[in-house]
């Protein structure tokens, strides 16, 4: 079992800092719109999840259901304030912890409730959440015998004074722990008994209630719920305020979906965690921020930096300020299961990208002694003349480069003369380097001058036994390079066309 995508469910337990703030109210009972309720747990003190209620002319629908059994008897107890009429339906949202441990206490108190869930989250429910009680019920245990030693002897961390202010934080710590404690003790594994893998409508009555997967993002399997009369949304953890969540989510998708998500023409959305929103802007720059990091791993990753370096660099400083507000907690948030997560997803998702790309990769012959070593159509081109070879367009990614050195020295055994960098940045990048250190006797070639390298200010005509090679500078400093006898053309992203047109 991968430990990291286990644990991934208990926030709460790897929390830097406990809770604080025990006189401010656990949670609150906003009302959405006629019959629609959400309760709302403090996102600074409590790991827990949001509630949406749905009271219909002869049901309620909820979806999610909190972290365990209090909370979750707790949230019944406010839908019981609300309406005598029983809850026939739950949404699972994702399957992390604090979104189903407080199943049982559903099944218990209406009997015959449905359970719906997106069916890899009803597989991780049973596979991660439920299957990970025993060990959860350990560090729990350890967790209440650290804390209770910080009280018992009136230090905390790294010997540190226990300050009124740390006691609290560390009393409170204790109490959820010890409420974790008694819930998971009376743990009965009680999973989703509804697939929906696409969308769902459910009509009750006058309402209409949607259930969609709108793609990966937070997990494999985020349902989100849409009232479209009402305009309202439940988001599950795709967003979570005021800090987002990223411990194994996925990065790129969850751009898209994101997008997908802003979508619906909605006025209120509750979610994961955190206040109610009545617009997007916050979604919005949490997606920024995802791009943001996305674009500063890829970089990195170009330049041929370690992971450890990409975490280092990667910082974002305005992304963090807006989310932490100068909050030491948040902060604390913010660097445990957000900012360097999320590099190391997205690092993890680019750098697949480039091994199956190179997997997939393969070596087509376009025209005589005219070959393309990479992926549909785009990648390096193998010019094989009389007596050398010319390269257009080394692939970035070092893996990819070496693999096509290796199809290259398959193909011919001709010096490699010239290596062309037809894209305007200049030409330096880890591919390139690859290529520099096996053809050492190569020149490089591209629209920008660069150290021992040949720079083309308009026009170069390589003439190499009896094929002729223009290479063609644009404005922004790109290369075009055409083959005139085999009518190809090379464009700057690496696509090659054949059959030019006969004015060539
Ligand atoms: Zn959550």
């Amino acid at each position: 079992m991968d430990f990291a995508r286990s644990i991934a469910g208990c926030a709460l337990l790897l929390l830097p800092a406990v809770a604080s703030g025990a006189e401010a109210p656990r949670y609150t009972v906003e009302k959405l719109a006629d019959g629609v309720h959400a309760v709302i747990y403090n996102a600074d003190v409590d790991v827990e999840g949001n509630t949406l209620i749905v009271i219909n002319d002869d049901d309620v629908f909820v979806v999610d259901a909190n972290a365990g059994l209090t909370t979750a008897r707790a949230t019944i107890e406010e839908i019981r304030k609300l309406t005598p009429k029983p809850v026939r339906y739950l949404v699972n949202t994702h399957w992390h912890d604090d979104h189903v441990f407080g199943n049982q206490a559903y099944a218990d108190a209406f009997p015959g409730v449905q359970i719906i869930a997106h069916p890899l989250t009803r597989q991780d429910i049973i596979e991660h959440a439920f299957a990970n009680n025993a060990f959860v019920l350990d560090l729990i245990a350890s967790d209440i015998h650290r804390l209770g030693g910080y009280l018992a002897t009136n230090t905390y961390r790294e010997g540190k004074p226990l300050t009124p202010e740390l006691k609290t934080r560390v009393e409170n710590g204790l109490r959820t722990r010890k409420e974790m404690l008694v819930d998971r003790s009376q743990f009965r594994a009680v999973p989703p008994t509804v697939d929906v893998a696409d969308s769902l409508t459910l009509t009750r009555g006058a309402r209409t209630i949607e259930i969609k997967f709108l793609g990966r993002g937070n997990t494999r399997g985020d349902l989100i719920v849409y009232l479209p009369k009402e305009r309202i949304v439940a988001t599950g953890d795709l967003v979570v305020a005021p800090v987002p969540y990223a411990t194994n989510v996925y990065a790129q998708e969850w751009v898209k979906t994101l997008d997908r998500l802003m979508d619906l023409p909605v006025t209120t959305v509750l979610p994961g965690h955190g206040p109610v929103m009545r617009d997007w802007s916050y979604v919005a720059r949490v997606k920024s921020t995802i791009e943001q990091t996305l674009a500063g791993v890829a970089a990195a990753k170009q330049e041929g930096l370690t992971i450890a370096q990409t975490t280092e660099r990667v910082q974002l400083p305005e992304a963090r300020d807006a989310f932490v507000q100068g909050m030491e907690t948040r902060r604390a948030g913010y660097e445990a299961f957000f900012r360097p997560t999320l590099v190391r997803n997205a690092w993890e998702e680019l750098d697949a990208d480039i091994m199956k790309a190179v997997a997939s990769a393969t070596l087509n012959r376009v025209a005589e002694g005219v070959y393309v070593h990479g992926v549909d159509g785009a990648g390096v081109t193998v010019l094989v003349n009389d007596k050398d070879v010319v390269l257009v367009n080394p692939p970035e990614a070092p893996a990819a480069a070496r693999a096509s050195v290796r199809a290259i020295r398959e193909l011919t055994d001709k010096p490699v003369r010239y290596v062309v960098v037809t894209t305007p940045a200049t030409p330096s990048h880890p591919g390139l380097d690859v290529f520099r250190e096996v053809y050492t006797q190569a020149d490089v070639v591209s629209g920008t001058a660069s150290g021992k390298g040949i720079a083309v200010s308009d026009l170069l005509t390589l003439h190499r036994g009896t094929r002729d090679i223009r290479i063609i500078r644009a404005e922004d400093g790109s290369l075009v390079v055409e083959v005139p006898k085999e009518r190809i053309r090379i464009a700057r992203s690496g696509r090659v066309e054949v059959a030019l047109r006969k004015t060539l």
